[in-house]
């Protein structure tokens, strides 16, 4: 560009700013630069001023820049100042996917949309080095790149010699810098899945602004780097503005998509058919249907006035023998909530699902904090899959971010506390790998004592299908063939097309919060104190404590969130009301088992009792009888035998001898052999 070109640009800026920015220019200046250190403009509106202009700024940004911030300093400013440092950012680019970012991009302006995935710490660079020549001490001033080593001059401009030179730091310009990692925005994804991602240099008043799990959308101009450290990959993005972005962005809803969520909201078989839409290749559950549908839609985070807050998420755990289709459930309520994440019990570490603090390989170390599934999954769900891999510490870890909705991280420099606002579906299988009806269902499910009231609702799936139901599984999945399902009263119910529900989902989220009403408070409260004076007289399977009253309101929040409500109503009420007592009844198989022991031991006997129940009290009998013609205890062979006499599958057997093993009913005085107290 010639001289009288930049003198044409300075002017074309200079003229922009007085049609589009005067007020901003003039807010910058009031607050500049403790306040206020920059011009953001928008790439729209450039454009509406001038397309080619507009367009040159991506193609040529750094020449551009420089022209439109020598404009601002030229600016006719109301108040005395001068913006001397003042930088111009732009944001508002068409987005390009991280993935797509090619070498054609190189050195041209972008914008991305992604999850803050790691930040590191903030660290001053020379953004121009001061070299004191060690001959003639003249200063040569050498401009330098965020990456790489520090450039020296090829030869003093006094004495034309090359050095030695020593840097002089007070002559020598700093700015402070920060790295962050975005990655593309998750949407159903496997953690172990290849997501693109993309380092990012913040500077100046950008340092700081952002945290692990923010969505943001990033303008920046895309760099290689030849020379850098090798946890940076070679093409990265020096930001000119960083704006939050909402995290259903990239969920575009059309009028149409508006009117027909409102026409559904509206139809009387609304949760019939939105049930009816979760999983539609998976038979039968549908409770389970039902509690993913109100966990896609949540209840309502609260905040009070002493700084304390109540979450609204939904938690859920599916417990099954094998076979009962946890894992399509899963995948299914991933591909519905608008934000989401897969994860698998044994793959992830702790840190892995929450946060870790860590010190950065190579020559620059940093601390880096790297946001785990949970902090990613923030405003979303998050599905882990074989939750019974996880072990004590990996439940622990859960914890905090399941009941607090936050991660605190401390480690190193590192002292940080990162939101994750995320929903927890686990899948399982039982304790014994399969429910073992004479064992308590909540001694089977794995969780750890802490962690179960993070819940706020665990199925149990038996894999006990009679000849009926399985008849009705296979008309079920030809019905799914034929692309509709017959619910009971024999009336067609389509499911919906899970993009559409994705975006109700996402639309009922972002607009809607509702509260409970008078009727609605009541309706909860008398089933509360109606619950819990039950579980008083008793020894509680399934305690109803001030957690379940939490869950009932979220779930009766979430109902009215499904009908696009600001009320939650009785109606709303009475659905929390029905789905939570079912999962009640499914932990009450205790309650079952607990009269029937105690029936048994006042008797002796059980009237009309079946063959297996004959079997219960036989194990540690046959142990018995065995085990007085042995030295070391019955041993384990035997043991099968007589108890195959008596009915027994071999795998019974054994399941029943864990299960006496832990109750401290018998011992293993050597290997498989066992002996009776
Ligand atoms: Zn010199």
């Amino acid at each position: 560009m010639t001289g009288s070109a930049n003198q044409e640009l300075v002017e074309q800026f200079e003229q922009f700013y007085r049609r589009y920015y005067s007020e901003e220019v003039g807010e910058l200046a009031r607050h500049y630069p403790r306040k206020q250190k920059s011009l953001t403009i928008d790439w729209a509106d450039l454009y509406q001023f001038d397309a080619d202009l507009a367009e040159d700024f991506v193609a040529q940004p750094d020449q551009v820049r420089d022209h439109a911030e020598e404009a601002l300093r030229l600016y006719d400013l109301p108040v005395d100042v001068s913006l001397a440092q003042a930088h111009v950012r732009i944001q508002g680019l068409e987005q390009a996917g991280i993935g797509e970012l090619r070498a054609e991009h190189i050195s041209t302006l972008v914008s991305i949309q992604g999850t803050v995935e790691t930040t590191r710490n903030v660290k001053s660079r020379p953004v121009e080095a001061a070299f004191e020549c060690q001959r003639c001490g003249t200063l040569n001033l050498v401009p330098q790149s965020v990456v790489g080593e520090l450039q020296e001059p090829h030869e003093c401009m006094g004495c034309e010699r090359q050095g030695p030179f020593q840097v002089n730091v007070d002559k020598s310009e700093y700015v402070d810098q920060q790295w962050v990692r975005v990655q593309e925005r998750p949407a159903g994804q496997h953690m172990s899945a290849d997501i693109a991602s993309v380092m990012v240099s913040l500077e100046d008043d950008l340092v700081d602004s952002v945290e692990p799990g923010d969505s943001v959308v990033v303008t920046g101009v895309v760099r290689l780097d030849d020379d850098m450290d090798a946890s940076i990959t070679d093409k990265y993005l020096e930001a000119d503005d960083v704006t939050a972005a909402d995290p259903y962005s990239g969920l575009e809803l059309s009028d149409e998509d508006k009117l027909r969520i409102q026409e559904l909201a509206e139809s009387d078989d609304l949760f019939d058919r939105l049930t009816e839409s979760v999983a539609p290749t998976v038979p039968d559950q549908e409770d389970v249907k039902r509690g993913i549908l109100y966990q896609l839609f949540g209840g309502v985070r609260k905040e009070f006035e002493d700084g304390t807050t109540t979450r609204g998420t939904i938690h859920i755990g599916i417990v099954g023998d094998p076979g009962t289709q946890k894992a399509d459930l899963l995948q299914a309520a991933t591909k519905l909530a608008p934000r989401s994440l897969q994860t698998g019990g044994k793959t992830t570490t702790s840190v892995g699902l929450t946060a870790a603090a860590e010190r950065t390989s190579g020559q620059h170390q940093r601390w880096e904090l790297r946001a785990g599934t949970l902090v990613l999954g923030d405003q979303g769900l998050v599905a882990v899959d074989n939750f019974d891999d996880m072990d004590g510490s990996k439940q622990e870890a859960l914890h905090e971010p399941m009941e607090k909705q936050r991660v605190s991280v401390s480690k190193g420099s590192i002292n940080r506390v990162l939101r994750a606002e995320t929903s927890v579906l686990t899948a399982s299988e039982p304790v014994h790998g399969r429910f073992d009806e004479y064992q308590a269902v909540g001694e089977q499910l794995g969780f750890t004592p802490d962690l179960v009231d993070a819940f706020d609702l665990v199925f149990i799936c038996l894999d006990g299908q009679d000849e009926r139901e399985l008849e009705e599984t296979v008309d079920h999945f030809l019905d799914v063939n034929r692309q509709q399902s017959v619910i009971e009263d024999g009336s067609d119910i389509s499911p919906l097309d899970p993009e559409l529900l994705q975006k109700y989902v996402a639309y009922a989220r972002s607009n809607h919060s509702p509260q409970l009403t008078e009727g609605a408070s009541e309706k909860l409260k008398d089933y509360y104190i109606e619950r819990r004076s039950e579980t008083d007289d008793t020894p509680a399977p399934a305690p109803v404590n001030r957690s379940s009253l939490a869950t009932l309101m979220r779930l009766s929040e979430a109902s009215a969130r499904i009908r696009l409500s600001e009320n939650v109503t009785e109606a709303d009420a009475e659905r929390a009301i029905k789905l939570f007592d079912r999962t009640l009844s499914d932990l009450g198989l205790d309650t079952e088992m607990a009269e029937y022991d105690s029936e048994l031991i006042e008797t002796g006997t059980v009237s009309g009792e079946t063959d297996q129940r004959k079997q219960n009290k036989g194990i540690k009998e046959v142990i018995n009888e065995i085990q007085s013609e042995y030295e070391n205890g019955a041993p384990l062979e035997e043991i099968l035998e007589e108890a195959e006499n008596l009915g027994y599958s071999p795998g019974k057997v054994e399941s029943e001898i864990e299960n006496l093993k832990q109750k401290g009913e018998i011992y293993q005085p050597a290997q498989d052999h066992f002996r009776a107290f």
